[in-house]
């Protein structure tokens, strides 16, 4: 067997203004032969396209994107749109909704005025058939396309019914129909820029362009070509053009775009910072780590932009129901003309039933919150997401750096004889020199307290959930818990120490050549509940969630301390793996399971729940990457949020979706026994993605 070395691509694409182009190209690219996998994002106007590139290349893509239709590939990404583009697109907006309205009026009263049919009579029929199929030439055009390729879209079905119109010789019903036809794609096109709007207005944040120092000079540069260990300045009232950390000046930083986070912070040297965010007073000197898409922030936008490949169900339902929707309603339409013979009924029946709508409902509402919250620190990664926490019933959280602060302080060093206490703490920062841990953070930070020299470590050994090893000044070292150390737990002074609820590191050596291992003391770490947890905990109930756990790889007694405080029950001296097994239980019990964590040593239990939360996670890699829902900034009261904001989405969604059935199905029913003159059905057919449009718009104003 070979193996395919696959590569994945990022495709821009235009023209597509409706979610059943989506799917049109989804289907154009994915019949390729080489291609593995398509994702069509309608927000971020782009394909993600996995393909063995020794079988099918960009051209043949390129050129199948172009046969599905009014599709195009640009040569080169284009710049996000400036605010005088958008208060164009706002004004285009209202021109749109005034054209709309003075349309519908001309037509509710020639109708009832029964002006169409004088003018039916008094234009000859060959000069109306002109206007008809001149005025809808580009919708033609395209149904002629798209049937060439075997594809019924729904602008074929309303074709047919503009057919219908004429063989009966009503032109201006007909055309009546086709300006419909028109409008209605402009509706939804200002629908799924709707959708976009709510992306492009987060990557619209970037920062543009950086001031770097090379060779002595100050240079302007575009910001994503800053590189790292370069020296970049920014001046009061500037975005901060990369992730990094300060090496001058003083500053007082708005992190929100980053972190949401409303109180700036005050950078000095040392203090890392991310790019997009701005200094509000004072400047600074950065020393640049990542730039560009490298980013938080980059990172964050094209999470975003990639949200909508993690689709929701409720999704892959609409888009199914899509598929078998106009066959549904060209069989409605048969039966009506086969038992009424009124060609107009027939035509009406044809003219309402617009499919798009019912693709659009949910990744318009979906697109909407994701990047409205993305914009406020909560990074949902995808729809699926949002629907699965807002069924959630089942929430475990991961207890240090998680429920506490995350920043352990070492209260208490207790040598047992052999080596005094600075030695003793010596050994053990040395251990932990290369620890992600907090409590490994926290023995570095109590030795550097100290000043004590930093020692020399080899052959480190991590033990996830249980401590560190490493070969320091001759001896091997171990810093961990009673898993990794359990001689130390049958220790008078433990029992005492662990009563009240303190995590204890226990420090042994053992000789490099095998014997019996000593240990020399015990470090005493102490971390405090982050203030926030306990009225979180009563929102997270008081929304329903049945059961909530702390999970912790810390012992017994310090689980019971901080179980007790919150009223939920624990689990203690749990692996990372044991962390897993508990996750799939629940599910296996058919729970939908949150897990809150803080990516160290939790990570893939993160990945195993159902939606797994991360706290914190601007700061670390693990989190941002493992998580499906990101916290930027370590802070519970978004918890509790984040379940509302899916709720309320799929409220929408629902809604949205609902409604438009409902809509679709009346206007059919009231189509099929003659009660809906066909000009009335083509107006009818525009309404829902208006509605779609205004109900989603609720999304992007949160809070
Ligand atoms: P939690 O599940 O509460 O987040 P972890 O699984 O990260 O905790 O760690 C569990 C326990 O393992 C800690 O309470 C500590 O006793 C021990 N431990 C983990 N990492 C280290 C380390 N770097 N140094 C010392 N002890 C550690
Ligand atoms: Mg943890």
């Amino acid at each position: 067997m070979t193996v395919a070395k696959s590569v994945s691509l990022e495709i821009p694409i235009r023209g597509m203004d409706c979610a059943e182009c989506t799917r049109h190209v989804r289907e154009a690219i994915g019949s390729l032969d080489g291609v593995e996998t398509v994702d069509v994002l309608l927000g971020a106007e782009k394909a993600l396209v996995r393909f063995d590139p020794e079988r099918v290349d960009l051209p043949a893509i390129r050129s199948a994107v172009a046969g599905a239709g009014d599709y195009t590939v640009p040569e080169t990404v284009p710049v996000p749109p400036d605010s005088s583009q958008e208060s164009l697109n706002r004004r285009l907006r209202l021109l749109m909704a005034g054209v709309f309205s003075g349309v519908l009026a001309i037509v509710v009263l020639g109708e009832w005025l029964g002006a169409f049919e004088v003018l039916n009579r008094l234009v000859p029929l060959p000069v109306g058939v002109a206007i008809v199929l001149l005025g809808g030439w580009p919708v033609f055009r395209n149904v002629l396309r798209a049937a060439l390729r075997g594809r019924i879209t729904s602008h074929a079905l309303m074709t047919i019914g503009v057919i219908a119109a004429l063989a009966v010789q009503q032109w201006v019903t007909a055309a009546i129909v086709v300006i419909f036809m028109r409008v209605g794609d402009y509706v939804e096109y200002f629908t799924a820029e709707g959708a976009r709007r709510a992306v492009r207005d987060l990557s619209a944040l970037a920062p543009q362009t950086a001031r770097v120092l090379r060779d002595g000079q100050e240079q302007n540069v575009p910001a994503g070509q800053v590189r790292p260990g370069e020296t970049v300045v920014v001046r009061p009232g500037e975005q901060i053009p990369v992730d990094g950390e300060v090496i001058g000046g003083q500053a007082a930083v708005d992190q929100s775009t980053v972190t949401g986070e409303p109180m700036p912070l005050e950078a000095a040297s040392g203090v890392r910072v991310f790019a997009a965010t701005i200094l509000k007073s004072g400047s600074l000197r950065i020393r640049a780590h990542r730039a560009g898409p490298d980013s938080t922030f980059g990172r964050v936008v094209k999470m975003v932009e990639e949200a909508e490949a993690h689709r929701a169900e409720v999704q892959r339902f609409a888009d199914r129901f899509s598929a078998v929707y106009l066959p549904i309603v060209a069989g409605i339409a048969a039966l009506t003309f086969l038992i009424s013979r009124n060609p107009l009924s027939t035509a009406a029946v044809l003219v309402v039933a617009c499919s798009c709508s019912i693709a659009l409902a949910t990744p318009v509402a979906m697109l909407a919150s994701i990047g409205t919250s993305a914009k406020r620190g909560l990074l949902f990664k995808g729809g699926k997401y949002l629907e699965t926490l807002a069924r959630a019933d089942v929430l475990l959280v991961d207890k240090t750096g998680t429920l506490t602060l995350g920043r352990p302080q070492i209260t208490e060093i207790i040598p047992l004889g052999e080596v005094g206490v600075r030695e003793l703490l010596a050994l053990a920062a040395a251990v932990e020199r290369d620890s992600e841990h907090p409590l490994g953070q926290a023995v570095r930070s109590a030795a550097m307290a100290q000043e004590l020299p930093v020692w020399e470590a080899n052959h480190f050994q991590s033990f996830p959930g249980q401590g560190v090893r490493a070969v320091v000044d001759g001896g091997r070292i171990t810093v961990g818990n009673r898993r990794l150390v359990p001689e130390a737990a049958s220790l008078p002074v433990v029992q005492g120490l662990e009563r009240q609820g303190k995590t204890l590191l226990f420090v042994a050596r053992a000789p490099v050549q095998g014997g019996e291992r000593c240990v020399l003391g015990i470090l005493v770490a102490e971390d405090t509940l982050r203030p926030e947890v306990p009225a979180a905990i009563q929102a997270l109930r008081a929304l329903g969630v049945g059961h909530i756990e702390l999970l912790t790889g810390d012992h017994e007694r310090a689980a019971a301390r901080l179980g007790e405080q919150l009223g939920v029950p624990y689990r203690a001296g749990l692996l990372p793996d044991e962390k897993i097994q508990i996750v799939k239980r629940f599910q296996g019990k058919g729970h939908t399971v949150v897990m809150v964590g803080d990516g160290v040593n939790d990570a893939p239990a993160l990945a195993q729940a159902d939606v797994g939360i991360a706290m914190g996670a601007a700061g670390t890699d693990i989190a941002l990457e493992a998580a499906h829902v990101a916290l930027m900034r370590e802070d519970w009261t978004l918890v509790p949020e984040a379940l509302q904001i899916a709720r309320r989405t799929m409220g929408v969604v629902k809604m949205n979706l609902g409604l438009t059935a409902v809509y679709n199905f009346a206007g059919l029913a009231l189509a099929a026994f003659g009660f809906l003159p066909p000009v009335f059905a083509a107006a009818a057919q525009s309404f829902p993605d208006l509605g779609i449009l205004a109900n989603s718009a609720r999304l992007l104003k949160q809070r």
